[in-house]
């Protein structure tokens, strides 16, 4: 046998070797997942994992391998482990899903579980829905979208977020979401880490998980009015640290941080080359406090925005995400890969709507939540009055494990959210404000019925 056949025969033992343990790993990891599905636990612990991560640098140390490489196959074992243990996990979406399956067999449900405003998108957007045909849109076109809807996108972000791009920082996207999963998928690697401060909309730990990124997050409490503090984010970098997400107004909170704690992050994000993914998506719904991370031209900042909530188009499937040039053309190449162009049609009805004065939206919306606050208020829920957005996210003194209690409450025909969804908050719930002021007080008179008797 040749020396190289010799060493290939012991390379094959050791894979082999390494998947059969890697099978092991993954029952335990299924195990160690029911148990805390049992024990209302979530799933992942930060405090467990840097523990095993310590133990395995020491093991470094003690062998001379490699951190960082060690590091990355750590994250990889650290994800799939959260990969078998998320499948139970209860969020508004497997509630909206039961929800709708009780609705199917005739059970009357209010839902104030999505977050999907019940307006009618403007009249420009009717109108220009039946002039589309005849203008012949609907053809092949450019991955990064209509040159024209991309001016118009940059000329809208100039005037309305203390910025001076242009449309080579522009690509129009189908939805936020999409932004958020190629911002993931092209800017990241295996192993690298991110940053999410919780509790957060459930998608950005998803995307992280489909491109084996390693989420680190940050929780922050009522206690301190959802702040993250600077010590919890510099603590969380390290030398695989790539990107630290921001979702401001936050989705579930309604939180805006100060500018004074923006610009301590944008701080850390210079000093350490992080890539900033600012979701702005709840822009329109917010108070004077909120400033477009646009402002701070940074050239590793990324932002989706959508017509989804602005424009209450959510099934148009309609966004956008402004970057630097050079982000943008990888982004651009992974979205021609997997859809060729947003459809030219949706964008020219986008591009005649950009304008669209919606000010109405967000009037109603924030007499909404006043209206939702007062009646929580009354109920005696623990909540932070939110700065923007369509939610409140509250607690109830009784520590209520809110999986439990949105089950109970769809019986009653209420849809809710549970915390867990949005990370280790399972007394916590999140109310939408996207139904008429009626339905509101009709869904928080079912809550407090049915907790009064728990
Ligand atoms: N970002 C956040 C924070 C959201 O809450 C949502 C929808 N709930 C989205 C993005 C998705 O937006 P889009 O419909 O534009 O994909």
């Amino acid at each position: 046998m040749s020396d190289i056949e010799k060493l290939r025969n012991e390379m094959e033992k050791i894979t082999a070797d390494m998947l059969k343990l890697l099978k092991i790993r993954t029952g335990i990891a299924k195990e160690i997942g029911n148990l805390k599905n049992e024990h209302g636990l979530t799933v992942t612990d930060e405090s467990r994992e840097d523990e095993l991560k310590n133990k395995m640098m020491k093991i470094c140390d003690e062998v001379g391998f490699d951190k960082s490489l060690a590091t990355r196959f750590l994250n990889f074992l650290l994800n799939e482990s959260v990969k078998v243990q998320s499948s139970e996990l209860q969020t508004h979406l497997t509630i909206f899903i039961k929800a709708k399956d009780l609705e199917r067999q005739g059970k009357k449900i209010i839902h104030l579980e999505v977050g999907e405003p019940d307006f009618k998108p403007p009249e420009t957007v009717r109108n220009s829905l039946s002039e589309i045909y005849d203008a012949g849109f609907g053809k092949y076109g450019p991955v990064k979208g209509i040159p024209e809807f991309r001016d118009a996108i940059a000329t809208f972000a100039n005037d309305n977020f203390d910025c001076k791009i242009n449309s080579e920082n522009v690509m129009v996207i189908p939805g936020a979401r999409f932004g958020v999963f190629l911002a993931f998928s092209t800017l990241l690697n295996y192993g690298d880490e991110v940053i999410i401060i919780e509790p957060a909309w459930p998608a950005y730990r998803q995307c992280a998980i489909n491109a084996g990124v390693k989420v680190r997050s940050i929780k922050t409490t009522l206690e301190n009015k959802w702040e993250p503090s600077l010590e919890q984010i510099n603590s969380s970098v390290n030398n695989n640290t790539k990107m630290i997400i921001l979702n401001y107004p936050n989705n579930p909170t309604g939180k805006i941080i100060s500018k004074e704690l923006m610009d301590s992050i944008f701080e850390i994000a210079k000093k350490n080359d992080l890539y900033i993914l600012s979701d702005e998506i709840y822009s329109n719904y917010s108070n004077e406090k909120w400033k477009s991370v646009l402002s701070y031209d940074y050239e590793k900042a990324i932002i989706t925005q959508s017509f989804s909530k602005s424009h209450s188009m959510t099934g148009y499937r309609i966004g956008y995400a402004i970057s630097s040039n050079r982000i943008i053309e990888r982004m651009a190449k992974l979205q021609a890969l997997c859809l060729t162009n947003v459809s030219e049609p949706i964008q020219s009805v986008a591009m005649k709507s950009i304008n669209d004065d919606v000010s109405n939206n967000t009037k109603i919306m924030r007499e909404r939540l006043n209206v939702l606050c007062e009646l929580a208020q009354k109920m005696g829920l623990e909540f932070e009055i939110p700065d923007g957005a369509m939610y409140i996210f509250a607690r109830m003194k009784s520590n209520i494990n809110t999986s439990e209690l949105a089950e109970k409450l769809l019986e009653h025909g209420l849809a809710i959210a549970p915390g867990n969804g949005f990370g280790d908050y399972r007394h916590f719930f999140r109310i939408s404000a996207c139904v008429e002021k009626e339905k509101l007080i009709e869904g928080m008179d079912i809550l407090k019925a049915t907790t009064d008797d728990m």
